[in-house]
């Protein structure tokens, strides 16, 4: 038994952008982010077909997702790039997660759990080269990397930061982020960790941001089909154009026959102006389809745009049909992707919804169920 709403995540989008994340990154490593269950599409179906594509490592943001993907047979380095806390060490340790460490107060309890399964953990730094949220300031990273190389057990695997600005392509802030990135970094050579991965760019970094590849790169959005700017299905989109990888549709649950006048849903928000041929939809902020789109949002029916009418609520949407030629109970409406020759991108949306596809993405993604299609 299914629900009446979906997401459906495409396979072959996932690949075509991966691919392309590819072609960008040149001799850089990839290591897709998939926190957040993947964005809403599924981070452990998602992981799997990355890793055969050729991931090299993949970021998450708690540790306990990093030993899910472990549980699904992920073997690639696993980045946890939030919450490396004394609670969580032995899950890093015991599924051989890569902590980022940003903050030397961690290394000594580490150090002492790796060595008394009698083993060598590599960890990741993380520098603050201007995000200005997490990690080292330059000032004191000489310091860090001292700590990590005092602690036995311990190996220096890898150094980041992450760009504030790189979704800003006229901004100069992330040439500079990136040149104090590599002038504090510079000094790693001296202490023996010139083999160190360097690695700072997102998806931003790797679409806009001129030498920002170094030895590995961290993309996220892209790989599931949106541009970190907005700029999806918009002349201003570089090319190669991605794919987006989400489709959310849902069904026509009931056809109704309103005179004009009538006030519809919770609050009368809305009144028909002419009699009007109404659809009721099974959805509503309880999918992430929030409250917010009332007034704003368009669904597809029949490949042709229609406009949410009405309060939404919890679980119902209505719709506008009556310039439809022949809508039906249990026809196919398309909240987010494609319809015949009509598209609504995660972009469109979250412009109603006042934020970003990111949000998007993860609200439709985590509140419904979800498959995958080719
Ligand atoms: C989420 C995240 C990314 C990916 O960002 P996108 O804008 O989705 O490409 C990269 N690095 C870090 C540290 C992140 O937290």
């Amino acid at each position: 038994m299914e629900s009446l709403n979906r997401v459906e995540i495409s396979r072959s989008a996932l690949i075509h952008n991966f691919q392309i994340c590819r072609q960008l990154s040149g001799e850089a490593a990839i290591l897709p982010l998939v926190k957040a269950d993947g964005y809403g599409h599924g981070m452990v179906e998602c992981a799997r077909i990355l890793a055969s594509q050729g991931a090299a490592a993949f970021g998450v943001a708690e540790a306990i997702e990093g030993v899910r993907l472990r549980e699904a047979g992920i073997t690639q380095p696993i980045l946890v790039l939030v919450g490396v806390v004394p609670q969580v060490l032995p899950d890093i340790v015991g599924a051989r997660l890569t902590p980022v460490v940003t903050d030397a107060s961690i290394l000594p309890e580490l150090s002492r759990l790796v060595g008394a399964k009698g083993l060598e953990l590599g960890v990741h730094l993380k520098l603050d080269a201007g995000m200005g949220r997490q990690g080292a300031l330059p000032a004191d990273f000489p310091e860090l990397v001292q700590a990590v190389l005092r602690a036995p057990h311990l190996r220096l695997d890898g150094v980041m930061a992450h760009f504030p600005l790189a979704d800003d392509r006229l901004s100069d802030n992330s040439a500079e982020v990136l040149r104090i990135f590599r002038e504090t970094t510079a000094m790693l050579a001296d202490f023996g960790c010139g083999k160190c991965c360097l690695h700072l760019a997102n998806s931003g970094g790797l679409f806009y941001v001129a030498g920002a590849r170094l030895d590995m790169v961290r993309p996220g959005i892209a790989l599931y089909g949106y541009y970190p700017d907005g700029a999806a299905g918009t002349a201003t989109a570089p090319p190669p154009r991605l794919r987006p990888v989400m489709r959310y549709v849902s069904r026509i649950i009931q056809i109704r026959r309103v005179p004009a006048g009538r006030g519809l849903g919770y609050g009368h928000l809305f009144t028909t102006a002419r009699e009007s041929t109404i659809a009721v939809l099974p959805v509503g902020y309880a999918n992430g389809y929030l409250r917010r789109l009332t007034g704003r949002a368009e669904v597809l029916i029949g490949g042709r745009r229609v406009p949410v009418v009405g309060r939404i609520s919890m679980n119902l949407t209505l719709v506008d049909v009556t310039d439809l030629p022949e809508p039906r109970m249990g026809d196919e409406v398309v909240l987010l992707g494609r319809q015949g020759k009509e598209e609504i991108g995660a972009d469109e949306i979250a412009g109603w919804m006042e934020t970003i596809s990111y949000e998007v993405l993860c609200l439709f993604g985590q509140l419904n169920a979800r498959g995958m299609v080719d």
